[in-house]
């Protein structure tokens, strides 16, 4: 593939994205550097329909081949929470910070061996010619008591992930990237691209 654009404005995201696309997409863009284009309203109740929203979007706003993601963490005690509204937990603007604080105290009551989750990602895929293909990836694992680790972002510290005797902020990038829900999408998606070159 030629061109595609990314719905994202975060940086980070889009590098993750251009090296694991790198000899199958030629050049990857940003959407946030098309003048113009407004970041789009996250109203929807699953990953699926915000990663949809995004990129039908920037597919429409750039008439270019779009990739969007959604992600955030799902929690079994919780009944899914905080799922689509993981950026927002602790309500609007809110911080990493607060957001796992929040996490600790709705768990406070929680014993070890029910404090179950998983990261998960939809990626969507929108071209202009009526193409639209969704991809996920999970990664299950077990919510500490206490923030373990500096690398990552958001719950990264708080989540041990199954199968590593460590937090997902205790993962070098490049293994976080490996194993990660949005490193799965990812590579779900370049096979796709891959199949019908
Ligand atoms: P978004 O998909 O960028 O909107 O991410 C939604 C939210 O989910 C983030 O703000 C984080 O709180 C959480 N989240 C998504 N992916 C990760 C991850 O890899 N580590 C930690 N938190 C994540």
């Amino acid at each position: 593939m030629r061109e595609l654009v990314v719905a994202t404005r975060n940086r980070g995201k889009l590098k993750e994205i251009q090296a694991v696309l790198e000899g199958v997409v030629e050049v990857v863009r940003c959407a946030a550097d098309f003048p113009g284009f407004s970041e789009t309203i996250e109203d929807g109740l699953t990953f699926q329909e915000n990663a949809l929203k995004k990129a039908r979007e920037a597919m429409l706003f750039t008439s270019l081949p779009a990739l969007a993601d959604d992600s955030g963490l799902v929690v079994d005690a919780l009944d899914g929470r905080p799922g689509v509204y993981s950026a927002r937990f602790a309500g609007e603007g809110a911080e990493d910070a607060d957001n796992n604080q929040r996490l600790l105290e709705e768990l406070a009551q929680v014993p070890a061996g029910q404090r179950q989750g998983a990261f998960m990602c939809v990626l969507a895929f929108v071209t202009p010619d009526g193409i639209e293909q969704v991809f996920s990836g999970r990664v299950g694992g077990i919510i500490l008591t206490s923030g373990r680790g500096d690398g990552g972002f958001g719950y990264d510290p708080l989540f041990l992930v199954d199968g590593f005797n460590r937090t997902m902020a205790e993962l070098s990038l490049q293994e976080k990237n490996h194993i990660s829900h949005r490193g799965q999408a990812l590579q779900h998606f370049r096979a796709f691209l891959e199949q019908g070159r």
